[in-house]
């Protein structure tokens, strides 16, 4: 079986698996989300969601957020973590918002890519989730997934993984794809334990099944 066939062999399973999944940060609107991936960095997507109904209930647009200072977003935020350059990177971010794009989020993924504090995995998921756009997000649980199930060989440097990933999963698939990934990868496929590979609908396809 090539990797390409392998692929789409998982991808099909993992949608009979998880057919609802979807991002598991909350928002209702682009410039939410870019601020919740912002604060996921090193947090719980959980506590993240609880974080920013605070941060919304103050601010409720990006104007109101572009005009608070770092220091009272910080207030806000800092039990996700990193309090001072995550509340940094939104305050920059909602003012480059506001100053050049009119309060919209960029279309773009190189302009996204611009913005502080957004990488390609913030930028991948933005694109996929906001615009409906082919996206690889290379998260942990994603890079931990795809090395076991032998989609990629030893790679963990996420720009790597997502390059590898892109030459083997249709463009349409990956977003879905690796939303459900997240599910698996906490479910089952998990990090801290021996994954339960008993219980595991690609155990048959899969490199490591069962491997130490
Ligand atoms: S068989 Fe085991 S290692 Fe492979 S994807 Fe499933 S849980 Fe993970």
């Amino acid at each position: 079986m090539t990797k390409e066939e392998l692929a789409l062999e998982i991808i099909e399973r993992l949608k009979r698996e998880y057919p609802d999944a979807g991002c598991t940060l909350d928002y209702d609107d682009a410039w939410k989300l870019l601020v919740s991936v912002r604060l996921a960095a090193q947090c719980t997507d959980a506590r993240v969601n609880v974080v920013v109904e605070d941060l919304y209930a103050k601010y409720p647009d990006v104007n109101a957020l572009a005009e608070a200072s770092p220091e009272e977003i910080e207030e806000i935020v800092r039990p996700c973590g990193l309090g001072k350059s995550k509340a940094r990177d939104i305050s920059a971010c909602m003012r480059i918002l506001r100053d050049e794009y009119g309060g919209k989020v960029p279309d773009d993924f190189n302009a996204l890519l611009k913005l502080p504090g957004v990488g390609r995995k913030s930028a991948n998921l933005i694109m996929g989730d906001v615009f409906g756009k082919p996206a690889i997000v290379t998260d942990t649980h994603c890079i931990r997934l795809v090395n076991r199930m032998g989609l990629v060989d030893g790679i963990k440097e996420p720009k790597k993984v997502e390059m590898a990933l892109w030459k083997i999963i249709p463009p349409e698939e990956g977003s879905d794809f690796c939303h459900r990934l997240v599910y698996h990868g906490r479910d089952v496929c998990t990090a801290r334990t021996k994954p339960y590979c008993d219980r595991c609908c690609v155990r048959d396809l899969c490199a490591k099944n069962g491997v130490e």
